[in-house]
C-alpha cells in the first residue's frame, strides 16, 4: 500500500473546530498518514468578498494544528500569485509528496466541485472525501457516472460552525470561545481581525 495523504483546502478565515473535526475523522476513517492543510491564496470563488490577508489565515491554521503531530500546513497557495486553482495545487502536491491524495471537503464544497469544468482532471489527481455538514443536504447528490469511484461520503459528528458566523460574531462582539481553538481566538484579537 502506498502513502495516503489527506489534503484539506480552505479559506480558513478563520479556521474552526468544524475543519479540525473533519480532518481528524478523515485521518481515522481513511487510514491517512497525515493531513496537509492548504490555506488558499486569493480564492477565485470569493473574489467579490473581503478575505483576510493570506498570512493571517496561514498563521491561524498553524496555531490551530500545532498540537497534532499528524497535521501539517502548506504555504503552496499562499505563496502563489493570483487566484487559486485546486487542480494546480493537487498537481504540484502529487509531484512533491509522491503519495495518494485524499482531498477532504465539506458537503457544500463537493457540490460545487462536481460542477467544475475540468473536474475529470481533478478526479484523476485525488480521491475526494465529502463530509456531512449541517445545512447542506447530500441526498440527491450524484457524482457524474465515470467519476463515481472518485468521491466517498463521510459521516462526521455534526458541527454547525462556519467561518462566516465566527466573523459575524466578532463584529457584533458575541463569543467565539469553544468554536475556535483558544490560540486562534487570541490571534484574532491581537491582529484585530473581523472588526
Ligand atoms: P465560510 O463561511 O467563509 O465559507 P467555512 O466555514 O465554509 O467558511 P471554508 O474555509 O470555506 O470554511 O471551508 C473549507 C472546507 O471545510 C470546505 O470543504 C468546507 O466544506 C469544510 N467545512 C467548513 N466547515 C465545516 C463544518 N462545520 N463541517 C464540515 N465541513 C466543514
Ligand atoms: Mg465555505
Amino acid at each position: 500500500m502506498g502513502r495516503r495523504l489527506g489534503v484539506m483546502g480552505g479559506t480558513f478565515d478563520p479556521i474552526h473546530y468544524g475543519h479540525l473535526v473533519t480532518a481528524e475523522e478523515a485521518l481515522a476513517q481513511f487510514e491517512l498518514e497525515g493531513v496537509l492543510f492548504v490555506p488558499t491564496g486569493l480564492p477565485w470563488m470569493k473574489e467579490h468578498e473581503v478575505v483576510s490577508p493570506a498570512e493571517d489565515r496561514y498563521l491561524m491554521t498553524v496555531i490551530a494544528t500545532a498540537s497534532n503531530p499528524l497535521f501539517r500546513v502548506s504555504r503552496i497557495e499562499v505563496e502563489r500569485e493570483g487566484p487559486t486553482y485546486t487542480v494546480e495545487t493537487l498537481r504540484a502536491l502529487k509531484a512533491e509528496e509522491d503519495a495518494d491524495l485524499y482531498f477532504i471537503t465539506g458537503a457544500d464544497a463537493i457540490l460545487e466541485i462536481v460542477q467544475w469544468k475540468d473536474r475529470s482532471d481533478l478526479f484523476d489527481l485525488a480521491h475526494f472525501i465529502a463530509a456531512t455538514r449541517p445545512g447542506y443536504d447530500m441526498a440527491g447528490f450524484e457524482v457524474p457516472g465515470e467519476m463515481s469511484d472518485a468521491v466517498t461520503e463521510m459521516n462526521i459528528p455534526a458541527l454547525a460552525i462556519s467561518s462566516t458566523d465566527i466573523r459575524d460574531r466578532v463584529k457584533a462582539g458575541r463569543p467565539i470561545r469553544y468554536l475556535v481553538p483558544e490560540g486562534v481566538k487570541s490571534y484574532i484579537e491581537k491582529a484585530g481581525l473581523y472588526r
